[in-house]
This record gives C-alpha cells, sequence and structure tokens, in this order.
C-alpha cells in the first residue's frame, strides 16, 4: 500500500440501479450545444460544427436528489441531460465500436451558473467557474447497458414544480453517444470510469430555492432533485 502524505480523497461514486453495487467515477465530460434547438436558443448556429467540450469534477456528481442553490450566482440553470458511463476506455475509438465501452446511461443535470458561465465567455476565459461548482451534477442512478440496451431515442423531460420546461428527444442529439465518444477518445485518453454528459435539449432557464425539478427519458426513470 502507498503511503499518503495525507489521507487520499474517497472515490466519487454513484449507484448502479437494481443493484448493490456503484459505479466509480474517474472524470467528467459535457458536451455543449449538442440540440439544435438549444444552440439557438443560446445565440448560436446549429449547423453541426465540431463538437466540444468541458470537464466537470467526478465529485460534482450528487446523487442526493438535493441541490444546494450555490454561491455567487442570482441566475442558476438546469441542464437536462442524459450521462454515458464507460467500463473501458482507450485512444481513437471507431464511432462503430463505441458501444462497446459502455457501462451504462443515467439521469443527470448539468446546472450552471449562467451569469458566471456568460462572463467568463464574452471575456474568453474558461467555464470552470460557471459549471464545475460543488453539486453541480445532480444524478440518478446508472442503469447498465445489459439491461436497458443503448437509448438513442425517446422523450427526454424536465418539469419544475409539475410545469413541462423543457421537452426534447434523444435522437435530436446533433453528435450521437459513438460519435461523442469517438471524438474525445482522439483528443483524451478515456477510461473505465468516464462519465459523458451528452448535452440539453431546448428551455433552459433559472431555478429558485424550493423548486422541484423532475427529469425523465425513456428507460432511465425519473430523478426527482429538490433545490436547497
Ligand atoms: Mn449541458
Amino acid at each position: 500500500m502507498p503511503k499518503y502524505a495525507i489521507p487520499p480523497a474517497t472515490v466519487p461514486a454513484i449507484p448502479v440501479a437494481g443493484s448493490e453495487l456503484l459505479f466509480p467515477v474517474r472524470r467528467v465530460y459535457c458536451i455543449g450545444r449538442n440540440y439544435a434547438a438549444h444552440a439557438i436558443e443560446m445565440g448560436h448556429n446549429p449547423d453541426r460544427e465540431p463538437p466540444f467540450f468541458f470537464q466537470k469534477n467526478p465529485n460534482n456528481l450528487d446523487p442526493s436528489g438535493r441541490f444546494p442553490y450555490p454561491d455567487c450566482s442570482a441566475d442558476v440553470h438546469h441542464e437536462a441531460e442524459i450521462a454515458v458511463a464507460l467500463k473501458s476506455g482507450g485512444t481513437e475509438i471507431a464511432a462503430e465500436d463505441a458501444l462497446s465501452h459502455v457501462f451504462g446511461y443515467g439521469l443527470a443535470l448539468d446546472m450552471t451558473r449562467r451569469d458566471l458561465q456568460g462572463a467568463a465567455k464574452k471575456m474568453g476565459r474558461p467555464w470552470e467557474i460557471g459549471k464545475a461548482f460543488e453539486h453541480s451534477a445532480p444524478c440518478g442512478p446508472i442503469h447498465p447497458a445489459d439491461d436497458i440496451g443503448h437509448p438513442d431515442s425517446g422523450p427526454i423531460t424536465l418539469t419544475i414544480n409539475g410545469t413541462l420546461r423543457q421537452d426534447g428527444d434523444l435522437n435530436q442529439m446533433i453528435w450521437k453517444v459513438p460519435e461523442m465518444i469517438a471524438y474525445l477518445s482522439r483528443y483524451f485518453e478515456l477510461a473505465a470510469g468516464d462519465v459523458i454528459l451528452s448535452g440539453t435539449p431546448a428551455g433552459v432557464g433559472p431555478v429558485e430555492k424550493g423548486d422541484v425539478m423532475e427529469l425523465s427519458a425513456k428507460g432511465l426513470g425519473t430523478l426527482t432533485v429538490t433545490v436547497v
């Protein structure tokens, strides 16, 4: 056993549906503007330009069902997404082989301090301050692909206090899951434990303390998260 100078951090992990096992998280990649209608609402061209990614921290994933409203922002937005959890990785993965690296899928929210992200964008600065804050990725359990297959179509919806706010279909992704894995693996070495947040459909908007967000997608159940 190595001897550490200080106690090592615990491994971030999220539950596996239908099991007592946990999925240990290594890295979190998030794609930007992966649904055309969301690109348009954010003022961007919806054409199929090369994808871009940012990262959250592994321990930003939070399966507790509670989202503490973060400090330093007055405009925190929900982004309803599905997470893709990898059981293996590598570099230069072909899109045709990409799904063989997927362990499973889950629901996740890419919570965003939109005011801070917007200021960073204007100044050409990195997005972490708007994206990678504590508890910024509420998530549900990972459903193994062995149980549910590889969802590539079907509704993805988010309600707040019962009102429908986001209503898309997984088949609207500009870059499909195999393409995202292939693309990322050209620039990074992917590995078991990596999680990819696959983008959000249109309808993002602010949340307030007390709001109850309900995220659903085909085959992945419903994730209920209260803003506290
Ligand atoms: Mn997002």
